[in-house]
């Protein structure tokens, strides 16, 4: 061997040491995965054997210790095995769909896009069935005639469809037939599907023999906990015809427990004789060398946020605290991913994971959502197309990579460019079509980067890509509405790959076989962890009791409990963090499978309080320049079909940045706050309004007004009827709403007679900003009245706010708008109102704020007040002196909102932030 290769040998073999060395899981236990494997080398089993784990990410893990004890074995999953020995091939979700459909179809005689929100719940109770190996016929049969028996009580048959929100509303006569259906639908799909060779999951599973060439392998089943009946039934089989072996990866401390729902499932395959040499007696699990700490946090992100901050923790010889490699992130749910991944966007550390990421929390899902927009207005020939153009384009410029091709992507921002960049993608037959041009270019030109906020947006794109490919494959086209409500609430599976040096991201109840020296469990709060599951179902609790189909929640929190110990097994040092409670936050409550730690287990738990001072992660601030794509999205409110309302400049003087997120980008986002008290202020609105639109341009008197109290009721029914949202507490709202309403009546009541000029009245109105450019505003106004020559603008405010003005230029100071928001709305109203009609009006515009919760106090007068100079307030009759300084405080504002050069930037007040949706993006939670 030359002294070169000998150099380059010697060099390799260092490099493979460091790597190897870096990569021990655990330091003081080892892992159950090297003492399997250690113990089949030992007992010279076939290098030959297949080792079988539960899932893929425990597979990763047994390759890596496989590889490391250079031990030739094959390994793969019970699941993998079952289907290469099943007679059926796999289906996709989408045709399964559709054949179901064509089954169900004369049955239910509903659209495909109806029948599959409902469809796929069916899907999942037959796949239940199959997996359990339940006779689905027996039981659709007994379902029946539960049905039947309730109808004949007088139960409404439309119960049995309370907990399954999205099915048709049929009639009884229909529903009933439905259900004396199902038995039969249930075998004919089966066994049509099996004639096809074809199947779902549970179906497939339930086919599955053992082939003969079985025989000649050794087949190790390695740290299985739940096992469904057609699992045990395969593994049973296979166990009759070739050599095999058990390995449980428990531990006495909570398997003999038999209080401890960590070993539940553990202590039944132990009753099985052929289960019972694979459980070892060796206990880890109280170990006085561990270190144990529990740490109360202010925020859900402030958790992570001292995890990243720990994982960059050194020692004092310099070196990091926790090695990526032997450590673990441990959450319960995809919730905790989003702020996660935030956090170790911009870290260098190796990640390996396997998770289910929220889709709608990607930027590609903002993209979708415009695309889709700059269909409807392609298709509707609107001219805000090339807004929606410009908005894809800035949404789309981070991921642009920078070749020849990417830089097609970056064409200057005029109309005839944008539109010879989208046109061939427009002209495609139908939204799918196009959507899948689209996004395919976008796929090809994708930015090559390792960096996590790019990886996790192309996995995103690559996803969105193979729904649209599913959907293409079973039907032409879609509606829009359709494609979104489906990808909205689609998880996409996420994986990097990065077994033996990377920092594990896991799922608790997916962290089979795993062993780390680190653990850090996030979010461990109850309803968090386990996470509180609902899974809709046809068949009722008692029915799936009966037939020994087991429910969601409970084999959630069973695999959920067992990870958790499982994990605390091997490992010495373990960090649980949970949200202490806050206003902003009602968690609050600590897990119950930590709080069952404290009592059960001989471990000295540390509690701390970790406060956000503590953070070291400096957080760049965000400024917005308004470039040309800004200016273009921007100037959208030069047309007059949109305007810029009250609420958006409100936004603009108190965050720019705000403004920029929700009424540039059109960042939809639910509002923080609280939200019955939103659905109350909505609905009181609703109901005013169905009651005196019938009265429009007509005099209201005294006796109206009374009659009007006697339609409270049946106008507060119609106005939840046809709330867009589900209503959280429906008889409190009702009551409330009764009450608000009916002290409004009195006021009106007692302030009759006034005529009536319109309920929720929209308008609209153009103001110069300089020569060549007009801003349209506008907004709608709640009331507006004439009563003694005075016309009212009238606002119902059903939460708290200010009714007493300062100057008029204090209404566009940022620090005060917060608190003047009500008096800004009413005056803009009144201007607009005024520059609307003033040259016809010889009436006084009052603005007129209504306080409905001070209606029940004694001497609350409605309406705005402004001090005479010391304590003294006023009210404003009269608009009239206030509406030119108003006018040029408002084109001040305008002026500085479309100045290209002032970018938009992020407010000091941190008390805006807390109610602000945008909040992650700004990392100021
Ligand atoms: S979080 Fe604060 S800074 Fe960020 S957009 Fe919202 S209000 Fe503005």
């Amino acid at each position: 061997m030359s002294a070169c290769i000998c150099y380059w040998y010697l060099i390799s073999i260092i490099i493979f040491v460091k790597i190897y060395k870096d990569a021990m899981k655990t330091i003081t236990h080892q892992p159950f995965l090297e003492e399997v494997v250690g113990y089949l080398n030992r007992s010279h089993r076939p290098n030959t054997a297949l080792v079988i784990v539960p899932n893929q990410l425990s597979m990763e893990y047994c390759g890596f210790v496989c590889h490391k004890a250079k031990w030739q074995a094959g390994c793969t999953t019970l699941h993998q095995l079952m289907r290469s020995h099943s007679k059926l091939t796999l289906l996709s979700t989408w045709a399964l769909l559709r054949r179901l459909y064509a089954s169900v179809g004369p049955i239910s005689q509903e659209p495909f896009e109806q029948f599959a929100r409902w469809g796929r719940i069916l899907l999942e109770d037959f796949n239940a069935i199959d997996s359990y190996l339940i006779d689905g016929v027996a039981l659709f049969e007994s379902l029946y005639k539960q049905r039947t028996r309730e109808a004949r009580c007088h139960q409404g048959p439309l119960d049995a469809f309370k907990k399954v929100r999205s099915l048709p509303l049929w009639k009884e006569k229909e529903s009933m037939g439905f259900w004396e259906q199902l038995p039969l639908l249930y075998a004919s799909f089966r066994e049509g599907l099996i004639r096809e060779g074809k199947g779902y999951e549970g179906l497939c599973y339930s086919m599955a023999q053992p082939l003969p060439e079985i025989r000649n392998q050794a087949l190790v089943f390695v740290g299985f906990n739940r096992l469904m009946p057609v699992e045990a039934e395969f593994i049973k089989q296979c166990q009759a015809m070739a050599s095999t072996a058990f390995f449980w990866d428990t531990d006495p401390h909570y398997l003999d427990n038999l209080v401890n729902i960590a070993g539940h499932y553990l202590r039944q395959h132990r009753e099985k004789k052929w289960f019972q040499s694979g459980f070892s007696p060796a206990t880890y699990f109280n170990d006085p060398g561990k270190k144990v700490f529990l740490t109360e946090v202010p925020t859900s992100v402030a958790q992570v946020q001292a995890v990243v901050a720990a994982l960059a923790e050194k020692t004092d010889e310099g070196k990091p605290r926790f090695l990526p490699s032997q450590t673990a992130i441990v959450v319960s749910g995809s919730d905790l991913l989003i702020p996660l991944f935030d956090q170790l966007a911009d870290r260098s550390i190796p990640l390996h994971c396997r998770v289910s990421y929220p889709f709608h929390a990607t930027v590609i899902y903002c993209i979708v959502e415009r695309l889709v927009q700059l269909w409807e207005s392609f298709v509707a020939g609107q001219e805000a197309i090339y807004t929606h153009m410009a908005a894809v384009w800035v949404l789309w410029d981070p991921f642009a990579a920078e070749t020849a091709q990417g830089a097609a992507m970056r064409p200057p921002l005029d109309g005839r460019m944008l539109r010879s960049l989208f046109d061939p993608w427009l002209h495609q037959e139908g939204l799918l079509a196009y959507l899948q041009a689209g996004l395919t270019y976008m796929y090809g030109h994708f930015i090559e980067t390792d960096r996590l906020f790019w990886v996790v947006n192309k996995t995103a794109l690559r996803h969105l890509l193979s729904y649209i490919e599913g959907l293409i494959a079973e039907m032409a086209d879609c509606s829009i509405a359709f494609f979104l409500h489906g990808l909205k609430s689609s998880n996409m599976p996420f994986h990097i790959d990065h077994p033996a040096t990377g920092l594990y991201i896991i799922d608790v109840a997916e962290s089979y076989n795993l062993d780390f020296e680190n653990v850090f469990f996030l979010g461990m709060n109850e309803g968090c962890f386990p996470k509180r599951t609902h899974q809709d179902s046809f068949l009722p609790y008692d029915l799936c009791y009966s037939f020994g189909l087991p429910l969601a929640d409970k084999v959630a929190e069973q695999q959920t409990a067992y990870g958790f110990y499982r994990l605390l097994q091997r490992a010495q040092n373990i960090y649980g963090y949970y949200v202490q409670k806050n206003h902003l936050d009602a968690a609050g409550e600590i897990s119950r499978l930590w709080t069952q730690l404290t009592f059960d287990s001989q471990l000295n738990i540390i509690t701390a309080h970790h406060s956000l001072q503590l953070l070291d992660r400096p957080i760049a601030p965000i400024v917005i320049q308004k470039s040309d794509a800004v200016m273009q999205l921007l100037n959208r409110f030069l047309a007059a079909s949109s305007r810029l309302t009250p609420a958006a400049l409100i936004a603009y003087l108190s965050c720019p940045l705000q403004f920029y997120f929700r009424y540039v980008l059109q960042l939809k986002q639910k509002a923080k706050g609280d939200s019955e008290m939103v659905q109350l202020g909505t609905l009181f609105h609703d109901v005013m309004a169905r009651l005196y639109q019938p009265f429009v341009d007509m005099q209201v008197d005294t006796s109206r007004v009374m009659q009007l109290k006697g339609q409270v009721h049946s106008k507060i029914e119609e106005a939840m009827a046809a709330s867009h949202t589900p209503i959280g507490a429906p008889l409190l709202l009702r009551a409330l709403l009764e009450k608000l309403v009916t002290a409004m009546l009195d006021l009106d009541g007692a302030e009759a007679p006034f005529t009536l000029l319109g309920v929720e009245v929209a308008m609209q109105q153009s103001m110069a900003l300089d020569g060549e450019r007009k801003v349209w505003l506008g907004g709608v106004v709640d009331r507006i009245d004439r009563r003694h020559h005075v016309i009212r603008m009238i606002d119902y405010k059903t939460g708290l706010s200010n009714g007493k003005v300062g100057p008029i230029a204090s209404l566009f100071d940022p620090t005060k708008i917060q608190k003047n928001k009500a008096i800004f709305q009413l005056f803009f109203y009144a201007w607009l109102f005024h520059s609307l009609h003033g040259a016809d009006l010889h009436q006084s515009i009052m603005p007129y704020l209504i306080h409905i919760r001070e209606l029940f106090l004694k001497d609350y007068t409605p309406g705005i007040f402004q001090s005479d100079h010391g304590t003294h307030y006023h009210r404003i009759e009269d608009m009239q002196a206030y509406l030119q300084p108003f006018e040029t405080g408002l084109k001040a504002l305008l002026l500085e909102l479309f100045n290209p050069v002032l970018p938009f930037v992020q407010t000091a007040d941190l008390t805006i932030c807390a109610y602000c949706p945008y909040v992650r993006i700004c990392q100021r939670d």
